[in-house]
C-alpha cells in the first residue's frame, strides 16, 4: 500500500478516549441519569419534531436556549455558549488559553480529557497532584500560580471521579492569585447544589462548565453550556465550529430546560440513593469509601479488577480506575435507581464474601 507521512508530532503517544463501555445488564459506569427524560417532556419533543426543518442549517448560537440558560443564572445572551456537549468546550478551552509556549495547570486525579487536550494543542501541563484522600492541595495549587506563568487551569467541582467539591475559599483565592482564566466544571453542580456562579460579576477570569448530560438525562443528545463575562465568551467564539450544536439537539435541549422542574425529584432521589451507597459501601469491610457530593461513588478495595470483574459477570457495569495514575484499587460507581444500587451492593457484598 502507499504510505502516508507521520500525523502531527502532538498525537504521538495520546490514546483515544475509551468510556470502557461494555454490554451489561445495568450500566453504573458513566456517571448517566437512571432515568430517562419524563414521558412528558418526551411528548413535547415529538411535537417539537415534527414537521422538522431538517435542510435548513441551525442557529450557529443557539440564541432561543442561550436566552434560557441565560435568564435562568441572571445573566444576559452574551454571557452564555453551547457546545456539543461539555467535551467540545473544553477542547475550545485549550484552544482558546492554551496552545505551544502555553501552561495549563491540572489537579489529579481529576476528568482526564482536560490533560489530554492540553497534550493535543502542545500545551505545556503542570499537575498539582491532591492529597492521599484526594483533597487538592490548597497551598501548593497556589504556591505554583505565584510563579506567574500559568495560562489557565481547571477545577471541577465536584470533582470525577474522587466526587468531593472544592473549597470555595480556596476557588476565590485561586481566582486572585493571577489574571489566568480558571475555568470551575460543574458538570455535577445540580448534585452539590454549589456554583461559583455569584462570583462572575467579580472575576473576568472565571468560566463555569455546565452539561445537560447528567441531571437532565441528556448524555445521549450532547449538550453542554458556558457561564462568562461576555469578553471570555468573545474569545470562545472565535475558535467554535460554527454549527457544532445541531438543530435537533437544540429542540430537544430547549424542551428539557422548559421543563426543568420535572428533573427535581429525579435529582433528589440521585442525592439521597448517593446517601445510601455511601453508607452501605462503609459498612463492607476492606473498603475505603470516599464522601462525594455528586452523582458517583469512588471507592478502593484490594484486588480492585477482579471485584470490577466479579461485579461485570454478575452484569454490573461500573468504572475501573485501578490502573490510572493515583488511583490504584480504586472503581467508581454511578448512582442508579433504587433498584439498580441493591443489585450493584448485593453483588459487591457476595463478591467480598466469597473472597473472605
Ligand atoms: N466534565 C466532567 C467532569 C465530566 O465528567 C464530563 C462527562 N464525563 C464532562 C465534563 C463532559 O460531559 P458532556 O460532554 O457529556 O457534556
Amino acid at each position: 500500500m502507499h504510505g502516508v507521512r507521520n500525523s502531527h508530532p502532538n498525537l504521538a503517544g495520546i490514546v483515544p478516549y475509551d468510556p470502557k463501555y461494555l454490554p451489561a445488564k445495568q450500566y453504573l459506569s458513566a456517571n448517566e441519569n437512571p432515568s430517562n427524560v419524563p414521558e412528558e417532556v418526551q411528548l413535547e419533543i415529538r411535537k417539537a419534531l415534527k414537521g422538522f426543518p431538517f435542510n435548513r442549517y441551525p442557529d450557529p448560537l443557539g440564541n432561543e436556549l442561550r436566552d434560557l440558560i441565560a435568564e435562568a443564572n441572571g445573566l444576559s445572551r452574551e454571557n452564555v455558549l453551547l457546545g456539543n456537549g461539555g467535551d467540545e468546550l473544553l477542547f475550545n478551552l485549550a484552544l482558546t488559553w492554551g496552545g505551544p509556549g502555553r501552561t495549563f495547570l491540572n489537579v489529579p486525579p481529576t476528568f482526564s480529557v482536560y490533560e489530554a487536550n492540553a497534550r493535543l494543542t502542545g500545551t505545556k501541563v503542570v499537575n498539582v497532584p491532591r492529597k492521599e484522600n484526594f483533597d487538592i492541595d490548597e497551598e501548593a495549587v497556589l504556591a505554583r500560580m505565584a510563579e506567574g506563568d500559568i495560562d489557565f487551569a481547571v477545577i471541577t467541582s465536584p470533582n470525577n471521579p474522587t466526587g468531593k467539591m472544592a473549597n470555595e475559599t480556596f476557588l476565590r483565592k485561586l481566582l486572585d492569585s493571577s489574571d489566568a482564566l480558571i475555568m470551575v466544571d460543574e458538570a455535577y453542580f445540580e448534585f452539590s447544589r454549589f456554583s461559583m456562579r455569584p462570583y462572575l460579576d467579580q472575576y473576568e477570569n472565571l468560566v463555569i462548565l455546565r452539561t445537560f448530560s447528567k441531571a437532565f438525562s441528556l448524555a445521549g443528545v450532547r449538550m453542554g453550556y458556558l457561564l462568562a463575562n461576555a469578553s471570555v465568551i468573545r474569545e470562545f467564539l472565535k475558535v467554535r465550529q460554527p454549527y457544532s450544536v445541531d438543530s435537533v439537539s437544540q429542540a430537544i435541549a430547549t424542551a428539557v430546560y422548559r421543563n426543568r422542574s420535572l428533573f427535581v425529584p429525579g435529582i433528589n432521589q440521585i442525592i439521597e440513593q448517593r446517601g445510601v451507597l455511601l453508607e452501605e459501601l462503609g459498612k463492607m469491610p476492606g473498603v475505603t469509601v470516599f464522601d462525594s457530593d455528586s452523582n458517583y461513588v469512588l471507592f478502593r478495595v484490594a484486588d480492585a479488577d477482579e471485584i470490577w470483574r466479579g461485579l461485570y459477570d454478575r452484569g454490573v457495569l461500573i468504572r475501573d480506575f485501578s490502573h490510572s495514575q493515583y488511583l490504584e484499587n480504586c472503581l467508581r460507581v454511578s448512582v442508579g435507581s433504587p433498584e439498580e444500587n441493591q443489585v450493584f451492593l448485593g453483588a459487591l457484598a457476595e463478591i467480598l464474601n466469597e473472597r473472605s
